[in-house]
């Protein structure tokens, strides 16, 4: 059995009440949370960027959103280009 994500005590999506399907929310938290975190898409914003990045409504199902936002924000750290 994998470990739970260390980010469940203060991440959102695992501690509110989630807008959407309950069942769906419930099926994620066991899913990602309680299982394979190293595919959430929060996760991976957290790790590289810091939690004060990750949307509120980022789902762990949001990868491409995921890499939009990580993407964003290391063209902003690596200067104008040229
Ligand atoms: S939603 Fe992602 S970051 Fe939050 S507790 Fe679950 S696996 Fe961890």
């Amino acid at each position: 059995m994998k470990p739970m994500c260390p980010y469940t005590a203060g991440c959102p999506f695992f501690v509110q009440n989630i807008p959407g399907s309950a069942r769906a929310v419930a099926i994620l938290r066991r899913r990602y949370c309680l299982s394979n975190h190293a595919e959430c898409a929060r996760k991976q914003v957290r790790d590289l960027l810091g939690p004060s990045f990750v949307p509120v409504n980022l789902y762990p199902t949001d990868s491409c959103w995921a890499d939009s936002i990580i993407e964003a924000e290391q063209e902003k750290a690596s200067g104008p280009a040229g």
